[in-house]
């Protein structure tokens, strides 16, 4: 193929690669989710089945990209963080956005019958997909920080604007201009004085997110670990590398560390879930 008249097209391809020594982060959301919740009929404000939906898709992503350390999901978006130090496709930004956005939304459609069984997909959804570089761990603490604050803050307007349409019979025109200028004091007393509601009980789930934790687990850990993804162990499709390792390090006894993709709803905002994890931003 080379060396025809023709190949000489190929030098329009521009290189595009990304900062060396510095943190890749990839965020894809979903397209036109508002439209594609409504017409599958998503429970609202929160749809477990899609939420869980969602984080298989990052599951399969981690699986696939082992140089994935963390990843952070709400509503109908994700975030993952690259090891600084990543050689994957030699960084090149287009390779790697587009086949994190492409793995993605093929696991979400391939999967979605497992979480939605009957209901079928009416038309084929799609995400965007962005890479932002930051230079620097504090950078990359905030980024997760600033996605989690937005978590609890649209959690906390949806739970409230649902609670007034489901329960106190308002139009969804009439909750809006309820919640107008509203701060988040306010909101809390609406839900606790009128449907009560403490939003402090409402599942960690909803208020903070996913996140997905490639974890350096030693023998003794992970033997008690109790609350694992069921992709991880009994996926009848035999997902992408989960099983793979754990054959390779049956033949080879001898891993004493061993890496494994947990699920957290945990705080991500305050210093101590980075201290107990200083390899995430090696
Ligand atoms: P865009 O294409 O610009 O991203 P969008 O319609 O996807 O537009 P977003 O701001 O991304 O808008 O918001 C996603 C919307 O999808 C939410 O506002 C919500 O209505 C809906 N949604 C996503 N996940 C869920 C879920 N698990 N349960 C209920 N609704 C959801
Ligand atoms: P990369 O991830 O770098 O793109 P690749 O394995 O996809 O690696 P390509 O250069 O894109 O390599 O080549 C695609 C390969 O897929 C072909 O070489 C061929 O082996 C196989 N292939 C694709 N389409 C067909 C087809 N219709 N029939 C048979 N083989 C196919
Ligand atoms: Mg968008
Ligand atoms: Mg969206
Ligand atoms: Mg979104
Ligand atoms: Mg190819």
């Amino acid at each position: 193929m080379a060396g025809t008249k023709f190949a000489y097209v190929k030098i329009f391809e521009l290189p595009d690669p990304l900062l060396p020594g510095t943190y890749i982060l990839v965020r894809l959301d979903g397209h036109g989710f508002h439209r594609l919740s409504q017409d599958h009929d998503f429970v609202k404000p929160n749809d477990e089945r899609a939420l869980q939906l969602m984080d298989h898709g990052a599951r399969d992503v981690m699986n696939e990209f082992k140089d994935i350390m963390l990843a952070f999901g709400e509503s109908d978006e994700y975030s993952f963080l690259f090891r600084k130090s990543t050689a994957l496709y030699n960084r090149r930004q287009a390779k790697i956005l587009t086949t994190v956005v492409s793995l993605f939304t093929s696991s979400y459609v391939f999967n979605w019958p497992r979480y939605f069984h009957s209901l079928s997909l009416k038309y084929p959804p799609s995400f965007d997909g962005r890479i932002v570089l930051y230079p620097s761990a504090k950078e990359v603490r905030d980024y997760f920080a600033w996605r989690q604050a937005d978590t609890h803050i649209n959690n906390l307007y949806n739970t409230t604007f649902w609670a007034l349409v489901q329960q106190g019979g308002q139009t969804t025109t009439e909750a809006h201009s309820t919640l107008r200028g509203t701060v988040s004091k306010q909101k809390h007393e609406v839900l606790f004085s009128r449907f009560g509601i403490n939003y402090n009980d409402i599942a960690e789930r909803y208020r903070k997110g996913s996140v997905l934790v490639r974890e350096k687990l030693t023998a003794a850990d992970a033997s008690g670990i109790t609350e694992r993804m069921p992709v991880e162990d009994d996926d009848p499709e035999g997902g992408a590398g989960g099983t793979k390792e754990v054959q390779s390090e049956k033949k080879n006894k001898k891993p004493k560390i061993h890496a494994q993709v947990q699920l957290y709803h945990c705080d991500i905002i305050e210093q101590a879930f980075w201290d107990a994890r200083p390899y995430l931003l090696e």
